[in-house]
C-alpha cells in the first residue's frame, strides 16, 4: 500500500518525504543512543569517585577500574552503533558524514546523493 503511493507520488513530494522520514530516524536514533550515552557518563563518574575515595582494597580497585573502564567502552560502543544504525539517509541508506569524515547529526543534504534531509531553514 505505501509503496504504490510512493511510486505514483510526484517527484517533489519524495524529497519532503525524505526529510519527514530521517527527522523520524534522527529522533529514534537519539531515543534508543541516549542510554547509553548516558552510562558512558555514569561510568566516567564512577572512576573520578573511585578514584577519590579510599573504601576498597587494592586488588578489588583494579577490578572495579576494570569494570568501569569496560563500562565506558561498551556503553560508547552501544552509544555509536545505535546512532549510525538508524540516522541514516532514507534514499541511499548512507551515513551522512561531513567533509571531515565525521557523523553530521543534521545535514541539509545527504552527501552521498543529495536528498533532502532537512528543511531550509526558515529564518533566512
Ligand atoms: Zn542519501
Amino acid at each position: 500500500m505505501k509503496k504504490d503511493q510512493a511510486s505514483n507520488a510526484p517527484r517533489a513530494a519524495q524529497s519532503l518525504d525524505t526529510v519527514a522520514e530521517f527527522q523520524r530516524r534522527r529522533k529514534l536514533a537519539t531515543k534508543r543512543a541516549s542510554p547509553f550515552l548516558a552510562s558512558t557518563a555514569l561510568c566516567m563518574i564512577g572512576i573520578v569517585v573511585l578514584y577519590n575515595v579510599d573504601l576498597f582494597s587494592s586488588e578489588h580497585r583494579v577490578t572495579l577500574y576494570f569494570l568501569l573502564g569496560a563500562g565506558v567502552f561498551v556503553s560508547w560502543m552501544l552509544h555509536l552503533y545505535f546512532e549510525t544504525k538508524h540516522a541514516r539517509c532514507p534514499n541511499c541508506e548512507s551515513l551522512p558524514l561531513d567533509a571531515r569524515g565525521s557523523l553530521d547529526f543534521d545535514p541539509e543534504n545527504c552527501p552521498k546523493c543529495g536528498a533532502r534531509l532537512r528543511e531550509y531553514s526558515s529564518l533566512f
